[in-house]
């Protein structure tokens, strides 16, 4: 990015030449469906005006240029369908924070992008508008539930893209693409305006090719909202100034738990070779246990829906949204409303957390859950006496096949096994790509960090790229 960014300050290109071109490349990319909504004469206008405030004296590291947003932030004027024939002709009155916040930076909202139904699934297959593909091989998927906002970034159909992540759906489809993708501490980053999945582990972050994007997008992402009451008001660093901080002297923590059989043998390798690197960089490695980090995936499997079904109740064909046609009572409205509206996925999330948290279940599973979470979190806090970081796989596999999970909802939930707990705990975490398998698919590292330490990741993750290069390779037919 701060390439396009200089090529615009010295007056090379134009901002409207720079989304132009862009937009050229969205238009022969459309097989990778990475966009629900492309919005070429909107963006047209906001690079003139670009274009003008650069000429005035005004322009910042982000203006003029191209991002998308996950099509689960509210944009005003512009299609908000959450993936969702339920919202499949939402139009937002109004602007999410985050897409608020780019804007006044002076960021080009060229499209909305793919994703899972209200981000429920890992692979982008649960979209109302078909699942996107994997630049580095079509017949994959590109991860999820920010799959469509990976995919664009991978093809390089825009620098940047935002994404939200509950239990990994930022940092799984970045390492399925080899992207850089970071999940803020809850309460970073304001949910104003995000369409809510389960409201106690949601976060919005960035999904870029470098820390150094990542930081920038963070910066203009981040920070108390009114609006929000989760979100903190607590001061937000520098975080470009933060990447040049060394490594030396740091402790990695390598849980146990990250690196057994389950984990794919090119990943366990990758994830090895990239911390010898932070070796080299001065880091100390160390081996340590999160003992209950098993108990994550059936902990949010609880939680998760049990907020998803409250959450949801507001589809119901009479404020806004999708409404059956024909009907014969009010009851019959909502029934149609909701069968027709939403997908399988999501009835089963509703069905799942409507029983949790029903009269004489909600102490044995709900309750129950909550306890989990907590000792999970603890796990965290006792580790972090040990290191200063976690690292291990982003997810066990490399990206899988299109259709190959789509009829086993439990193998798709356990490619988040090592993403979940980080929801979970409130904490920060972000995945780096960090090499490839022998079919040439990209594989992730995530590092875990403690809460507010995002300078800290993305400290870590900068000085990797900076001796490697795996962030830089592009899909063959996207270079
Ligand atoms: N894959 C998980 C789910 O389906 C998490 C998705 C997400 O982070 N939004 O719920």
């Amino acid at each position: 990015m701060s390439a396009l960014s200089a090529m615009l300050e010295r007056g090379e290109i134009s901002s409207v030449e720079l989304i132009q071109c862009f937009l050229d490349r969205i238009d022969r990319s459309q097989e990778l469906n990475a966009f629900i909504t492309v919005d070429a004469e909107g963006a047209l206008t906001q690079a003139q005006s670009a274009d003008r405030s650069r000429a005035n004296g005004h322009a910042g590291a982000l203006t003029g240029l191209p991002i998308a947003h996950k099509d689960i932030f509210c944009s005003r004027g512009l299609k908000t369908t959450c993936g969702s024939r339920m919202l499949e002709d939402f139009v937002s009155p109004y602007d999410a924070t985050v897409v608020e916040r780019l804007a006044d930076t002076g960021t080009v909202l060229v499209g909305k992008t793919n994703m899972d139904e209200f981000a429920m699934g890992s692979s982008t297959e649960t979209s109302w508008f078909g699942p996107a593909r994997n630049p580095w091989s079509r017949s994959r998927v590109a991860g999820g539930s920010s799959g469509g906002s990976a995919a664009a970034v991978a093809a390089r159909l825009v620098p940047v893209a935002t994404g939200t992540d509950t239990g990994g759906s930022i940092r799984q489809p970045a390492a399925f693409c080899g992207l850089t993708g970071l999940k803020p501490s809850y309460g970073r980053v304001s949910r104003y305006g995000m369409i809510a999945y389960a409201s106690s582990l949601d976060q919005g972050g960035p999904i870029a090719q470098s820390a150094e994007d990542a930081a920038l997008l963070l910066q203009a992402m981040a920070g108390f909202d009114p609006r929000d009451a989760t979100s903190l008001d607590k001061e937000v660093p520098d975080y470009t100034s933060a990447l040049k901080q060394p490594v030396a002297g740091l402790t990695i923590g390598l849980p146990k738990e990250f690196f057994d059989s389950s984990v794919d043998e090119s990943v366990r390798y990758a994830s090895h070779a990239a911390l010898a690197e932070f070796e080299k960089l001065g880091a100390r490695l160390t081996d340590i246990s999160l003992p209950n980090s098993a108990a994550g995936i059936p902990c949010f499997y609880v939680i998760a829906p049990a907020e998803a079904s409250s959450n949801l109740s507001r589809f119901d064909g009479v404020r806004y949204g999708y409404r059956t046609e024909s009907y014969r009572d009010l009851n019959e409205m909502y029934e149609k409303t909701r069968a027709e509206g939403f997908g399988i996925e999501v009835k089963r999330r509703i069905m799942i957390g409507t029983f949790a948290l029903s009269a004489g279940y909600y102490d044995a599973y709900y309750r129950k859950a909550q306890q989990i979470r907590q000792i999970i979190a603890d796990d965290f806090r006792e580790a972090f006496r040990h290191c200063d970081y976690i690292a291990g796989p982003t997810s066990p596999t490399t990206a899988f096949a299109l259709g190959e999970k789509t009829n086993d909802p439990v193998s798709m939930y356990l490619s988040d096994i090592f993403t979940i707990t980080a929801n979970l705990a409130g904490i920060p975490a972000i995945s780096i790509p960090v090499g490839f398998d022998n079919t040439g698919l990209p594989i992730g590292l995530q590092l875990t960090g403690q809460s507010f330490d995002e300078p800290g990741l993305l400290k870590l993750a900068h000085r990797y790229q900076q001796v490697t290069d795996w962030h830089r390779h592009l899909p063959k037919d996207f270079s």
